[in-house]
């Protein structure tokens, strides 16, 4: 299936799903996070990369554009592309190389960078409800299939 959906009820539930997809997500996959400010998506970083290992703080990369963190055999960027003007920001600062074979990309804003941005093999959208969370998650490519795949039911 390409597609998953559900409701979040909590920060707690919103820093779980981070968790669940930790365990399935790997090297080489870019992940995309849509959702107004304030819909989760650095929550949702933050739940993914505590379950990885991670054990300082989470800082929001709006003003740095990216943070990355060094998790054996792992390393996570963390992009938001909220404060770009031109999607063309994306070549003058290089990111194309933060994609590698063992970089796991999780992109806020990436509408941002436009087509400067490699495909997405997941996408997941937070939508705010109330005062809890829905999400979608949707597979773009055959490995962000197997991801979804790899997620118990
Ligand atoms: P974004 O990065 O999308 O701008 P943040 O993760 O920085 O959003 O902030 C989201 C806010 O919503 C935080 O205050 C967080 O505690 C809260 N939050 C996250 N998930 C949920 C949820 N499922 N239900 C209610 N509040 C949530
Ligand atoms: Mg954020």
């Amino acid at each position: 299936t390409s597609l998953r959906q559900g409701f979040l009820a909590d920060e707690s539930a919103t820093l779980q799903l981070g968790a669940t997809l930790a365990a399935v997500l790997h090297g080489g996959i870019q992940l995309q996070l849509h959702g107004d400010l304030g819909a989760g998506k650095t929550t949702f970083t933050r739940g993914l990369l505590q379950a990885l290992g991670h054990q300082g703080r989470v800082k929001s990369p709006t003003y740095t554009l990216v943070e990355s963190y060094s998790l054996p055999p792992l390393t996570v960027h963390h992009f938001d592309l909220y404060r770009f003007a031109d999607p063309d920001e994306w070549h003058d600062a290089g990111f194309g190389d933060y994609f590698a074979a063992d970089t796991l990309c999780i992109v806020e804003w990436p509408d941002k960078a436009g087509a400067c941005l490699p495909p997405a093999d997941l996408v997941l959208e937070l939508s705010v409800c109330d005062a809890s969370r829905n999400y979608r998650l949707q597979a773009f490519s055959e490995t962000g299939h197997q991801c979804l795949s790899r997620l118990a039911t």
